[in-house]
């Protein structure tokens, strides 16, 4: 594990942190004020900020308002360390957008499990970022300035202990802020977590007859609950085992007593993080989705059809397949939407999108490349097979005119198909030339009819 660590503390601490962080193979970089930590960030210099609230200049406070605000360093992890007695600080990092904190003098163990907790987090939305970056490539907006900044409130959180006492004095401090199940057998603990939308699963270390690193441990191996943040409580003789849980993949712990402010600002922050990642991951699902998919009929468009005609060529070489690909075009659209509007024009072209769909198998490829002009790519078809499939396309058009404006109006619709298959030649531009000429020869002939290329 490389990652540089940012922070400015006092001299007399800073030599014993560094070489704490050393030995945890963490590069360690110093800043001695505000201003010269952001340009490091911005810069890319650190993957993890431990920020000092006490600085000459500007404050923590405010260092961690300006990274969160810039969407140049806002994923960067920033850890604010307060002082044991100021339960404010805390709260008000967190408001700036703090992603944890540390209280002096610094635990070791608390130290390690922060930063090692937020570079596995960095390293998730590292990912998710160049996901991102592809998005973005594909023209649209970045999906990290999207997500939502969610505020960790109202969360759904399951408890998992069997001491009454302790659970009924964890679910009183959470009253109001989050909503908490409280399960005390392991084994169903772990059932719920994969059938219910939990934000947080918080497991007691201290479980009667049972390890709950086990379930932590199971929690972290299903697909399900692989991305639900575990927090676990302890007592303090419990240290190896704590370590022990975040080598696993916990993501935070609580030593009792709990602090019922520690507990809250805990779990609200563990929640925010989940929601703000899934919120991500959704973002940038739908980006790359939007990216290839044409907003008017829902079909591929030909970005998509330009990505893929090559590897459906490539996979019908390798088995030594036939291919087909069609080439569509509706006969004087021109003219229709002179006389009906264009309205009616992208209500006919929504609906073509439906006939031609449910006239295809689901294996065959349907784009929209533009305007009134549609590709079918079928794998696994020869060319007369292609040509029965598009006189079905062709007659299904024709044979029943297109209600427009709410039905009001009957539009007859007549389409040209030109075919080519594959050949000997793999090549994804010959293909669609060819099937492209065949069309031009459909128009030059009459039109509402079908081509097929010339051997
Ligand atoms: P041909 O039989 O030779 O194909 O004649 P055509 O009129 O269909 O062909 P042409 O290429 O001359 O005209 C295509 C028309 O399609 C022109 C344009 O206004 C229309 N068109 C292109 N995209 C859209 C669209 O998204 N919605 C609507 N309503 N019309 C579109
Ligand atoms: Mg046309
Ligand atoms: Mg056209």
């Amino acid at each position: 594990m490389t990652a540089r660590v940012l922070r400015r503390r006092s001299a007399a601490e800073h030599k014993l942190l560094e070489a704490r962080l050393t030995a945890e193979y963490f590069d360690v970089l110093t800043s001695t004020n505000g201003p010269e930590a952001i340009e490091a960030c911005k810069a890319g210099l650190c993957d993890i900020v431990l920020l000092d609230i006490m600085m000459p200049g500007m404050d923590g406070f405010e260092v961690c308002t300006r990274l969160k605000a810039d969407p140049t360093t806002s994923h960067i992890p920033v850890v604010m360390v307060t002082a044991l007695d100021q339960a404010a600080d805390r709260v008000r990092g967190l408001d700036c957008g703090a992603d944890d904190f540390l209280t002096k003098p610094v635990d070791e163990v608390a130290l390690i499990a922060r930063v090692k907790s937020l570079s596995r987090l960095k390293v998730t939305l590292d990912e998710l970022r160049s996901r991102a970056s592809t998005s973005a490539r594909l023209g649209r907006s970045d999906p990290f300035v999207n997500a939502s900044a969610a505020d960790g409130h109202h969360g759904r959180v399951l408890l998992v202990d069997d001491r009454l006492a302790s659970s009924d004095r964890i679910v009183a401090s959470l009253r109001g802020n989050q909503t908490v199940d409280v399960e005390t057998n392991p084994q169903e603990a772990l059932f719920r977590a994969a059938e219910n939308p939990y934000d947080l699963i918080i497991v007691s270390l201290g479980l009667s007859n049972y390890d709950g690193l086990r379930l932590c441990s199971q929690l972290r191996s299903l697909e399900r609950t692989r991305a639900l943040p575990i927090l676990t409580i302890a007592d303090m003789e419990d240290r190896p085992k704590i370590l022990r849980g975040l080598d696993l993949g916990v993501n935070d712990y609580l030593v009792r007593p709990i602090d019922r402010n520690e507990l809250i600002a805990r779990v609200r922050t563990q929640v925010r993080r989940k929601r703000y990642a899934e919120s991500l991951r959704n973002n940038v699902e739908q980006a790359i989705e939007m990216a290839v998919v044409d907003a008017l009929t829902g079909l591929h468009n030909r970005r998509y059809f330009d990505m893929h005609l090559s590897t459906l060529l490539d996979q019908a070489a390798q088995g030594a397949k036939p291919l087909s690909l069609l080439v569509l075009d509706i006969d004087f659209f021109k003219k229709i939407n002179d006389t009906y509007g264009h309205d009616a024009g992208d209500e006919i072209l929504r609906a073509l999108a439906g006939r031609i769909r449910r006239a295809v198998r689901s294996v065959d490829l349907v784009c929209r490349l533009g305007g009134e002009e549609f590709v079918i790519v079928m794998p696994e078809t020869s060319i007369d097979v292609a040509g029965r499939v598009a006189e079905r396309v062709r007659r299904a058009v024709e044979a029943e005119p297109f209600n427009v404006k709410e039905g009001q109006m009957a539009v007859p619709v007549t389409i040209s198909i030109g075919i080519a298959d594959r050949g000997s030649d793999a090549n994804p531009d010959f293909i669609y030339k060819s099937a492209d000429k065949a069309l031009y020869e459909s128009k030059a002939t009459g039109r509402n009819k079908v081509t097929l290329a010339a051997a």
